[in-house]
Parts: structure tokens; C-alpha cells; sequence
């Protein structure tokens, strides 16, 4: 058992509930018991596997199963176990949980010491239809053959992909889906929309500039300060963010991705307990992008921070049923982010923002962070901190 500082155990088992399995949920799960075998942890996700989500767009070449990892394997691999259910996280239920320590789910009564929330952002929802494929159906069905069963569908000469939203899923699925479609010859057009006038906003300048010279190599139309209305079965119709023109364009489906809402969001002091109406809530505790910590940290929703953040939590859950109840704030900043152009290319920063890698280095960047929290999965703790 790995020592943690400022842990000294008290005598007693205790009762952890972790709700949502994925990047938060699972760096606490694998954290807790690094440092303790005297805790029972039951973890609530509706799924039935975890799912590393930062590779979806590398299902246009792998198959979906690759990234998914049932949590009976976890169960047994961790000792814990799994409900499949669905919590609806409120203020009023976790005042009553930090009240009570109990959770109802389904006919069960779950007692607890400690509840983590992990339960991720809510994700921008938009009328599904035939031609508009969502984040959604890519976690249900791998690219490649989500993509060859739209377009089967399809009886146009002339095909129009749009795809929209340049954040960085946005972005890495349009390059996948551009390799796709050049590896099995289909003679598809391929247009990206977004709002504002850059791709990659949240990142540096320099970003956009390499990704703009990407686009254009590969024949890419580009359509910016647009906002999204809806795809028709020939069209695209779209709203010019300057004049409010609404106006339509040629296309037969829409791959969308809006990103994160940034609503219902918890907000957690320095030590990851969540604070509702200005009172913490001692034995709550939450990390990843449904929360919001008040503290020096990044608040960034990605994996690395959702990674430290539920490491940070597993470690203060500890220490506050210890003797000491020294915890620790936090202060993670990412030292970088790599976002895929495909197969071959990629962009990121590393250590500072104004340090730019492209290219190989940069996939190189993105396959040691991948492998890290690959084995993290495996129970074997690789991060600094
Ligand atoms: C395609 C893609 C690529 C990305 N690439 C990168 C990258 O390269 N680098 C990076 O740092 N970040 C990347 N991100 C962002 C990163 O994946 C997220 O920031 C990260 O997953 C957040 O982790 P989380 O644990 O907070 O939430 P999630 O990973 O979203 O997990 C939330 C879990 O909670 C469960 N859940 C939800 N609601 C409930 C409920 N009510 N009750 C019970 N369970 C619930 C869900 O089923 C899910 O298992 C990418 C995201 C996407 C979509």
C-alpha cells in the first residue's frame, strides 16, 4: 500500500460511493485504493463500461470496443462494485445526502461516508434526425461504421459532409472523417462550420494558423461566424452571426458538435468539497467538469484536469476520515494539450501556451499522456502529482 502523507487512518472501514465512471470517477476509484484496502467503494454510472472518450474520433480506424472497458473488469480488477443507474444530482439531494449519508438507487439503500460526483458536463443537445449525427451516436457506434450507414442512405451524385463546431472534437473528428473518406474513395465534399472567426478559439493563436493551412491542403471549405440552425434532407441552414442573416447551403448530413453546456455545474473549495448555498458540504465531494473548484487550480473541462482533480479528491476523502484532516487545495495546471489532425498530424502546446508542437512530436506528446492514464486503469499511479 502506497504511503500518503498526512493519512493516518482511524480503525474503521469506510464507505465510499462514487457517481460516474469515467475520467474523474476513475483516477478517484484507482487513488482511493492506492492508498487504502479498508474501503468499500461502489460506483453509479448508467453505462455498463468505461469509456475512454478522448479517442472517439480514432474509431473512423479502431474498432469502439478498443476504448471501452466494462466496469465487471473493473469491479474485479479494484475490488468495488458497480450499479447501473442514473443519479439526478441536486443541491437539495446533496444537502440531504451530507444530512443523512444515505442514497436511494433504485430499491437500494446505499449507505455512505463519503459521495464523489463525477458525473462530467451536460453536452449541448440538438434535434436529432436522420442526417445529423451527434457525439451521442459516435459513443453508440464506432465513425466508420456510422458514417458508411448514413451515407448508404444517400442517393445524391454530389455529396455534401458538413461538420460543425471547431473545438478540439469538432476539429480531430472532421481530419478522421477527411482519411476516411480518401482511404474508401468516396467522393464526398467536406465543409466545416463554426461560430466566431478562428477554429481552436480556446487555444492559442497559433492553432488556428496551422489548422487554417491543413484545411486548405486538404480541400476543406471553411464557414465561419455561423451558427447552426438545422439540416434538411439537401440542405443546410445556417445564421450569420453579424447580420443575422439565415441562409442555406448544400449538404445532406451534419456531424455536430457543440460542446459543453456550461450549466448545472457544482461548485467545490479548494479541497473538492461542494459548497451549496455558501455551506460546504463536509463529506461531498466533486471533480472533473462538473465542477467548478474554487481555488488557484484549472477549472480547463479536460481529462488531465479531470484526472488530477479526482486524484486530489481521493486523497482529501482520506485524510479527512483520518486522525489528522490536514487536506491538500488545489493547484493542478495542465502542461499542455495536443489536439489530432488525423492519423499523422497533430497541434498542441506543451508547458507553456506559447510553445507550439506540431507534427510528430506532437502525436508523441498525446501517446505518452494516453498511455499514462492507460495504466492508471491498471492500477499502476504514474502522475507526478
Ligand atoms: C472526442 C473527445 C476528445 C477529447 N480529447 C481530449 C484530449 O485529448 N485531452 C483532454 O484533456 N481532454 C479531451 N477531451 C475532454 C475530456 O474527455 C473530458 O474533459 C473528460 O472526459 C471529463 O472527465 P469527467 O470524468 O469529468 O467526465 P466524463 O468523462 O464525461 O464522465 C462522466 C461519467 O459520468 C456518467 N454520468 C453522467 N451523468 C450521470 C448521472 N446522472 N448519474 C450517474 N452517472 C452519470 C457518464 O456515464 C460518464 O461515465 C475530449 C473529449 C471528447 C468528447
Amino acid at each position: 500500500m502506497a504511503l500518503l502523507p498526512f493519512y493516518i487512518p482511524r480503525q474503521r472501514r469506510i464507505k465510499v460511493v462514487i457517481v460516474g465512471g469515467g475520467y474523474a470517477g476513475m483516477a478517484a476509484l484507482t487513488t482511493l485504493k492506492q492508498y487504502s484496502s479498508d474501503i468499500d467503494i461502489m460506483l453509479i454510472d448508467p453505462d455498463d463500461k468505461h469509456l475512454k472518450v478522448t479517442h472517439l474520433h480514432e474509431t473512423f480506424r479502431y474498432p469502439l470496443s478498443d476504448l471501452q472497458l466494462p466496469f465487471n473488469v473493473l469491479e474485479t480488477r479494484f475490488n468495488c462494485r458497480h450499479i447501473q443507474s442514473v443519479l439526478a444530482v441536486t443541491d437539495e439531494l446533496l444537502q440531504q445526502c451530507q444530512e443523512n449519508r444515505y442514497l436511494a438507487v433504485g430499491d437500494e439503500i446505499i449507505e455512505f461516508d463519503y459521495l464523489i460526483i463525477t458525473t462530467g458536463a451536460d453536452k449541448q443537445q440538438s434535434e436529432a434526425t436522420e442526417n445529423v449525427i451527434t457525439l451521442q451516436h459516435f459513443m453508440q457506434t464506432a465513425g466508420s461504421e456510422l458514417l458508411l450507414e448514413r451515407l448508404s442512405r444517400l442517393e445524391q451524385d454530389e455529396l455534401f459532409i458538413s461538420v460543425v463546431g471547431a473545438g478540439a472534437t469538432g476539429i480531430q473528428f472532421l481530419f478522421e472523417i477527411r482519411q476516411f473518406l480518401s482511404r474508401k474513395k468516396i467522393a464526398a465534399r467536406l465543409r466545416l462550420i463554426y461560430t466566431g472567426g478562428r477554429v481552436l478559439a480556446q487555444f492559442p493563436q497559433g492553432f488556428d494558423t496551422y489548422v487554417q493551412s491543413c484545411l486548405r491542403d486538404l480541400k476543406i471549405e471553411c464557414v465561419s461566424n455561423s451558427r447552426y440552425r438545422r439540416q434538411t434532407d439537401h440542405q443546410i441552414q445556417l445564421e450569420n452571426q453579424q447580420t443575422g442573416e439565415v441562409y442555406e447551403l448544400p449538404s445532406q448530413l451534419t456531424c455536430l458538435f457543440l460542446g459543453k453546456r456550461q450549466e448545472n455545474l457544482l461548485s467545490a473549495n479548494l479541497f473538492g468539497q461542494v459548497v451549496v448555498d455558501q455551506k460546504t458540504l463536509q463529506n461531498i465531494f466533486a471533480a472533473g467538469d462538473c465542477a467548478v473548484f474554487r481555488s488557484l487550480g484549472s477549472n480547463v473541462q479536460s481529462a488531465q484536469s479531470a484526472v488530477r482533480k479526482g486524484k486530489l479528491i481521493a486523497r482529501n476523502i482520506l485524510r479527512h476520515s483520518g486522525f489528522l484532516k490536514v487536506l491538500e487545495p488545489y493547484l493542478h495546471h495542465d502542461i499542455g494539450y495536443v489536439v489530432n489532425l488525423g492519423p499523422s498530424d497533430a497541434v498542441g502546446w506543451l508547458v507553456s501556451e506559447g510553445n507550439i508542437v506540431t507534427g510528430i512530436p506532437a502525436l508523441a506528446v498525446k501517446e505518452l499522456v494516453e498511455a499514462q492514464y492507460d495504466l492508471l486503469l491498471k492500477g499502476i499511479d504514474t502522475y507526478v502529482v
